[in-house]
């Protein structure tokens, strides 16, 4: 931790910074420039709040230096974590691309959803079978029918299935019909939910929430591998900002901050990134040049009358169209779909 003391701190305040870093095991390094003098405190508690410095008299700010989180951070595996689920490998060089409806809805409609998907070149499957809707009259999923039916139309086409977890009661019902449990952006600071997933052993998507900051997101990822479940991935869905326009603000720069801070992949999802369909293949084609280890995007083989998100689901030929071009794109970056 760095402390900067304001210009022209008394030598008392100085003192009581050293006093109160020495009290919380840091070992303190003072130089005196001609503007600011500087505390330099090594080792020290690992949790400590940079606020209580900042507000004692003298102090001009303080800087964290190691990451609160450890496991999450680059250097716990520089190497970058691949993950297997059942042969697929993800964080790999392939760019592993999911699609599917914002919903399971109904047989008809996932069988349709398996077969624009599998035609488009995707691996995973997606669809929601228990929905974090913003209002309780909104439809709410099929709940394990919906999952039924979806994993069975994977499997007769060689689809993974990916669906979202809402509460740690739905676990053991997910874990058997999905490949991959996604966290949901309204949950991403459900720690006793992180804290259950971290305990299983099944691949976890973890979405960032809508306004969470990179560090905070990151945290969240510390709890689900600190209970020892190291099969986890990231997933850009969109911030809340002023912008009115669309939906979310797709932060398409986290892309680059996680590979640089984290060895975790990480997902984009250009459908609640944006929220309209139209803008969905750009910024799909620009996740796939950032660096994105996969895509997660929304497809349905009638939009206009989906029972959830229908303006941000892509019509299937232009799916298909898009997946034709993520392949020239991977393939200028290096990569592979
Ligand atoms: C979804 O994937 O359909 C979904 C609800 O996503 P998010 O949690 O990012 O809003
Ligand atoms: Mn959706």
């Amino acid at each position: 931790m760095l402390v900067v003391m304001q210009q022209g701190a008394e030598e008392a305040q100085i003192q009581k910074v050293i006093d109160r870093l020495t009290e919380d095991g840091f070992d303190v390094h003072r130089s005196t420039g001609t503007i600011h003098t500087l505390l330099g405190g090594v080792g020290g508690k690992e949790q400590f709040d940079p606020a209580l410095f900042e507000q004692m008299d003298g102090v001009k700010e303080v800087h964290r230096i190691v990451s609160p989180y450890k496991l999450a951070a680059k250097a716990f595996r520089p190497e970058g974590t691949v993950i297997n689920v059942g042969g697929l490998e993800i964080g790999g060089n392939n760019i592993v691309t999911m699609a599917g409806p914002c919903s399971v809805e109904n047989r008809d409609q996932i069988e349709r959803s398996a077969d624009i998907v599998a035609e488009g070149g995707a691996q995973v499957i997606r669809g929601g079978a228990f929905k974090p809707r913003s209002s309780p009259y909104s439809f709410q999923g099929l709940g394990e029918e919906g999952l039924q039916m979806m994993r069975e139309a994977a499997d007769r086409r060689g689809l993974k299935v990916i669906s979202e977890v809402m509460d740690s009661t739905q676990i053991t019902l997910l874990s058997t019909y999905a490949d991959i449990l996604q966290v949901g952006a309204r949950n991403m600071q459900n720690f006793n939910l992180l804290r259950e997933l971290s305990k299983i052993r099944k691949p976890i998507m973890l979405k960032r929430g809508p306004s969470a900051t990179i560090e905070e997101w990151l945290l969240s990822a510390e709890y689900i591998l600190a209970g020892g479940n190291y099969d986890l991935m990231l997933c850009e869905r969109g911030i809340r900002t002023f912008e009115t326009y669309t939906r979310n603000t797709f932060d398409v720069s986290a892309i680059p901050v996680v590979h640089k801070l984290s060895h975790l992949p990480i997902i984009a999802d250009p459908s609640h990134g944006t929220g309209r369909r139209d803008q969905v293949p750009p910024m799909a084609r620009a996740a796939v040049a950032a660096g994105a280890d996969g895509l997660i995007m929304e497809v349905h083989h009638d939009p206009d009358h989906a029972l959830s998100d229908g303006a941000q689901s892509m019509y299937p030929p232009q799916y298909w169209e898009l997946m034709k071009q993520l392949r020239l794109i991977a393939a200028a970056v290096g990569r592979s779909i």
